[in-house]
């Protein structure tokens, strides 16, 4: 499959059935903290990056195949998927072959853009990040492109959550030193207070970012999140569960995961081991991707990691 990965354990979703409707890191963003490595394809022009009847194919296999595994079916993937042009026509097609939950895993950038608002106006969640609540810090934690304003990009929160009828859960990336002072805090819950959010997710780095400056904040910041975010407050750590295979194809297979979703050494060999290779054949396996320069590992957190190779 192409454009379609999964089901695969989420932290907010269950099990989790993800389409990706973008090229290797498309983003209008360059966040500090992003699991999937430096931006290549750095745009705020709305396309369809990929036929739409081709997406449309593989979302009907899918769901064919996995739809009684699924619990939520997420617009997510290698970058942000509202840069998908007719990410509306996806999302109506998506609800007319399945009946299950659908979420739009988003860096909330552009909903601004009417266009895109009423293309989220159908999803059942909507998930978007806020880590900063003034314009400098926004500027410094997601490196936006030029043409997106901090003022512009929030006027479009509050007028999409004045109209959505659905789930509208807010990410928080919290970082150490970055946006993790108590002033920094109050000024972004201020921001998110306005837009009422069913649920917020505080999150940290569990995975390894895209610059190596960013660190984990220190454990004693649970009481000042507790002060901040009262009730609010809902700190997650990484997942556990079972990533599904299409096929016995190890490279194929795995190489479709962490294009998107980088793992912990552990994850993999829990989630190969089923496929009659021991830990020790996975392990070489993934020396040998590693010698063909199709991936690389990274010691962060105390975990290896393993995560497509970023091109320089
Ligand atoms: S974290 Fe999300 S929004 Fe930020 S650069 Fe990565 S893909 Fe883009």
């Amino acid at each position: 499959m192409k454009y379609v990965y999964g089901p695969v354990p989420s932290r907010r979703l269950g099990k989790s059935l993800g389409i990706d409707l973008l090229p290797s890191k498309t983003c209008n963003f360059q966040c500090v903290y992003c699991q999937l490595g430096k931006t290549t394809h750095f745009t705020n022009t709305r396309t369809n990056f990929f036929p739409k009847e081709e997406v449309m194919g593989e979302i009907r296999t899918a769901i064919n195949q996995f739809e009684s595994e699924t619990d939520y079916i997420t617009f997510v993937g290698s970058g942000e998927p509202t840069l998908y042009k007719d990410l509306e026509d996806l999302i109506v097609f998506t609800k007319e072959v399945s009946k299950r939950p659908i979420c739009v895993i988003t860096n909330g950038a552009l909903l601004y853009d009417p266009e895109v608002r009423n293309a989220l106006m159908l999803a059942d969640v909507v998930l978007p990040s806020l880590d900063a609540g003034n314009e400098k810090l926004f500027i410094k934690i997601n490196r936006p492109h030029p043409s997106i304003k901090f003022d512009e990009m929030i006027q479009g929160f509050q007028d999409f959550r004045k109209k959505f009828k659905g789930k509208f859960w807010i990410e928080v990336m919290l970082m150490k030193g970055i946006n993790d002072s108590k002033s920094q805090l109050l000024e972004l819950k201020e921001k998110i207070d306005v837009l009422m959010p069913d649920r917020i997710d505080i999150n940290v780095p569990i995975r390894p970012p895209a610059e190596k400056w960013v660190e984990l904040p220190d454990k004693n910041i649970l009481s000042l999140l507790n002060e901040v975010f009262g009730e609010y407050s809902d700190i997650h750590f990484p997942e556990m569960g079972k990533f599904y295979l299409y096929s016995t194809d190890f490279e194929k297979e795995f190489l479709s995961i962490i294009e998107r979703h980088p793992m912990r050494q552990d994850q993999i060999i829990e989630t190969f081991r089923s496929q009659s290779l021991n830990q020790e054949e996975i392990i070489q396996r993934l020396k040998a991707l590693e010698e063909q320069k199709k991936i690389e590992n990274i010691f962060y957190n105390n975990q290896i990691f393993w995560r497509l190779r970023v091109k320089k």
